[in-house]
């Protein structure tokens, strides 16, 4: 017999790292440490609860304009939506609609395999080498389109320019989506690329390098003619995702850029400092240019890791999947958490 149970759309979903409600030293989603811009309080407190009467402005001119002026690019390159999830989304079902497989890292971020099977785009994935690095070439073929995280997640592993530009001369024909959720923490951004490359949309978010993942703030840059078909997609399906307070309070935080180079250029001393202290324990890592760290011990299982420290309440992300379940992601915190988690691993190993 048919039931409705035949016509519910079966998917499995991304799992999100823990949320603990109670106090942890919580190094397991890549937060940031630091909390926002003081720019950032002053316009909460300023923000007039009388907008939200209204419906927020559908087009999110304002955010677009600050965006696109610090970046260099007119408002008109500029896509914003609810964290770059929402954003990467709109852009598969704007942007892969193939019946050739899309192709992406089989390491990397767990999302995307989800989006796909969501919105029903054939995929593939490309193995990373033994050291957990992209081999470029094997982007080389028949696709769909591409997408991948620089710096992937989670080996932190940051590619060079030139290595984005090679798949993006191999892949004319395709949407090519550059996940740039980490590259504040050293990388190299392939933005200035997206003038040379109409084929190329970048994605950023204020979640990780601009302390804001609570207000759901992501964006994608790319040649107009990207933007104004994720538009249509996006007015296609929820006029209005950004609400009044992410809008208003999103431009207060990018006009602070001295705060935001401080807390990042921080994050990356302690992430350095971090790493001498974890080999002297007897960790290996690969060579980071994220807020964490992916890495592995030479003698105690990273599951058993793992749970030691949970148990000393300084919750990390372990990942049972194939390949990477002997690692853990560490995100960094403040020296001052890095040194619980040190101290705690000391008794743990
Ligand atoms: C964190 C993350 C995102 C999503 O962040 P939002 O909070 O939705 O902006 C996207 N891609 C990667 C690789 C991430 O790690």
């Amino acid at each position: 017999m048919k039931t409705w149970r035949d016509n519910v759309r079966k998917v499995v979903p991304y799992v999100p790292g823990e949320q603990p409600k109670r106090k942890v030293i919580k190094l397991n989603t890549n937060e940031n440490p630091y909390p926002p811009s003081p720019k950032v309080e002053e316009a909460l407190q300023g923000f007039d609860a009388e907008c939200l009467r209204l419906y927020p402005d559908p087009d999110c001119f304002s955010l677009r304009t600050v965006l696109a002026e610090y970046y260099g690019f007119e408002p008109e390159n500029v896509f914003v939506g609810v964290g770059s999830d929402d954003v990467i989304s709109m852009a598969f079902m704007t942007f892969f609609n193939s019946d050739k497989p899309i192709l992406f890292p089989d390491i990397t971020y767990s999302f995307y395999s989800v989006w796909a099977d969501l919105h029903k785009i054939p995929y593939e994935t490309v193995a990373v080498d033994e050291n957990f690095k992209i081999i470029k070439e094997d982007f080389y073929r028949e696709n769909g389109g591409v997408i991948f995280p620089n710096p992937n997640a989670p080996t932190a592993i940051c590619e060079t320019l030139e290595f984005v530009k090679d798949i993006l001369e191999n892949n004319r024909d395709v949407v090519v989506i550059v996940d740039e959720a980490y590259i504040d923490f050293g990388g190299e951004s392939v933005l200035e690329l997206t003038r040379e490359y109409d084929n190329l949309l970048v994605v950023q978010t204020f979640s990780k390098s601009r302390s804001m993942a609570g207000m759901r703030i992501g964006y994608a840059i790319g040649n107009q003619e990207l933007i104004k078909a994720m538009n249509d997609v996006k007015f296609s399906f929820n006029s209005y995702t950004m609400n009044q307070s992410a809008l208003y309070i999103g431009g207060e935080e990018v006009k602070d850029d001295e705060y935001f180079k401080k807390t990042t250029q921080k994050i990356i001393a302690t992430r350095e400092k971090t790493k001498e202290r974890l080999k002297e324990l007897g960790f290996e890592y690969t060579d980071s240019k994220a807020n964490f760290l992916f890495v592995t011990h030479k003698t105690k299982k990273a599951k058993d890791i793992f749970e030691d420290l949970k148990q000393k309440d300084i919750f990390v992300r372990y990942f049972n999947l194939p390949r990477i379940d002997n690692y853990l992601r560490i995100t960094i915190g403040t020296d001052e958490e890095m040194d619980s988690l040190i101290t705690a691993l000391k008794e743990i190993l």
